[in-house]
């Protein structure tokens, strides 16, 4: 397996997605018609289509629940309103939650890679070749935010002013650097 090439945004968004194998282990198995089930797999339909729920016969769904019985093997499609009836617990909530965190990783996407880049300058000292000065509270600021960033929250615009503090301070240090060179070639 290689993961060396793997960027903190795609590490994040996987394991996020991790997330839901082992929620769907956690709820284990629960009785529906007489049987023991567990869900297999969860997905989203595309846009404008949708399928029917197969447990009430009647919702229409894109978000599909499979749920596996362990008695025969059979698979059904359930909707997020019914898997939270046979199931008895809030399992629709708990896939909305990590839709709306996925789309906050995605959506943050540049902030994720630009902040840990500034991270890994830091501790490469590539911050102190740029003379661009650190303090260790702004540091350890930044390492927060990206923990924030990385699962699914978002930043303040607090937050966001000391991350345009830090890209506005190395990219005029970079700036100097290049003069620098240029005039020492
Ligand atoms: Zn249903």
């Amino acid at each position: 397996m290689s993961t060396q090439k793997e960027s903190i945004f795609e590490k994040a968004l996987r394991r996020l997605e991790q997330s839901i194998p082992e929620y769907i282990k956690k709820i284990g198995k629960f009785q529906h018609e007489n049987d023991d089930w567990i869900i297999s797999d969860w997905t989203i339909l595309p846009q404008r289509t949708y399928e029917i729920c197969e447990v009430c016969g009647k919702e229409k769904i894109r978000e599909v629940y499979y749920i596996t019985s362990l008695k025969t093997n059979a698979i059904k499609k359930c909707g997020n309103i019914c898997i939270d009836t046979i199931t008895n617990q809030k399992i629709g909530r708990w896939f909305r939650l990590y839709q709306t965190r996925k789309k906050r990783i995605e959506d943050n996407k540049d902030a994720i890679n630009w902040i840990a880049e500034i991270l890994r300058a830091y501790r490469e000292g590539g911050l102190t070749k740029l003379k661009v000065r650190t303090s260790r509270i702004g540091i350890k600021r930044l390492e927060k935010m990206l923990t924030r960033l990385c699962m699914g929250q978002n930043i303040t615009e607090k937050q966001q002013g000391l991350v345009d503090y830090y890209t506005r301070k190395i990219l005029r240090a970079h700036a100097e650097w290049e003069k620098r060179t240029a005039f020492a070639l």
